[in-house]
């Protein structure tokens, strides 16, 4: 039981990636486990805020004191999903110290010079750390499938070698909350407009974003195989319906809660003798 207000169970199991669905049916408006409105999903989201805060707070005490342990969230989705808005709403009601932010956008030349992981080991989180990627190494199986920006038999067998980079990952300790954003057509034009109409939102406006709209389906059979493929037991996906931003927040911030719950954390125990140093600080 996530909580026992608006969720009727976990959100994870209400939003995994169920194996044999198809993208096309997903639910861009939904909100799968979920029963509340938007005033009640606002309403928890800064509740569970403060969940998740102290969770990270825990998480990081534990790296401090050698543990091993991390938290990598992954957002995927096409422009307008909103995964800036989760690094802003969500990551942003945990302390900024503990946490490592990294988006991927079109590669360097000096990322292209390397294997397509390059880039992605060196953003992975450190032990206490909640590690966020804003786009992730799926690209490399996402705009580079659809744009045929290598050959098919360059990016084919990425799907087991991103495999089998996550299973190194978790056996190192990290566990990976993996979220993919699905906004609909129709909702992702009228967030375009919206940066068309704000000058405060003219510097996330891309040209390009236009013409991305004309490959959706080839989009969506590019997600659809990274679901079928890379959805496995220790780093399954979500589903996130994203036309409705609170429940995105929301949602995502429930998945992270669990995944720190997961780890069963306690406070570090002190590595001096506590009763001394009272003792040492009264007379100081
Ligand atoms: P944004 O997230 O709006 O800053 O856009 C970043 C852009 O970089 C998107 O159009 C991505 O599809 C693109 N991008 C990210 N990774 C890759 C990659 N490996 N190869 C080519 N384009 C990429
Ligand atoms: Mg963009």
């Amino acid at each position: 039981m996530a909580n026992d207000k608006g969720w009727s169970g976990s959100a994870s199991a209400a939003l995994r990636w169920q194996p044999g669905s198809t993208v096309q049916d997903i639910d861009t408006s939904g909100k799968p486990g979920f029963d509340g409105d938007k005033a009640l999903g606002e309403q928890l989201l800064a509740e569970r805020g403060q969940r998740l805060s102290e969770l990270q707070e825990l998480l990081y005490a534990n790296g401090r004191a050698g543990d091993h342990r991390s938290v990598l969230l992954v957002l995927q989705g096409m422009d307008t999903a909103g995964k800036g808005g989760i690094v802003r709403h969500v990551i942003g009601m945990v302390d900024p110290q503990g946490v490592k932010t990294a988006s991927f956008g079109k590669p360097t030349e000096e990322e292209l010079a390397h294997d397509f992981l390059w880039r992605i080991h060196q953003q992975t989180p450190k032990g206490g750390q909640i590690g966020v990627f804003d786009r992730s190494h799926y690209e490399d199986v996402l705009v580079v499938r659809v744009h045929d920006l290598v050959p098919p038999a360059v990016w084919e067998p990425r799907y087991d070698i991103i495999n089998d980079f996550e299973e190194d990952l978790i056996a190192t300790g990290t566990t990976i909350v993996k979220c993919a954003m699905f906004v609909s057509l129709d909702e992702q034009k009228k967030r375009l407009a919206e940066r068309l109409d704000r000058p405060d939102k003219y510097w996330k406006y891309n040209p390009a974003d236009i013409d991305e709209r004309g490959y959706w389906p080839k989009y969506q059979e590019a997600y659809q195989a990274v679901l079928d493929r890379t959805s496995v037991d220790g780093a399954p996906w979500h589903i996130i319906p994203a036309d409705r931003k609170w429940f995105s927040r929301l949602a995502i911030t429930e998945l992270l809660i669990e995944a720190l719950e997961g780890l069963n954390l306690d406070w570090p125990p002190a590595d001096f003798d506590v009763e001394h140093e009272k003792a040492r600080l009264a007379k100081a």
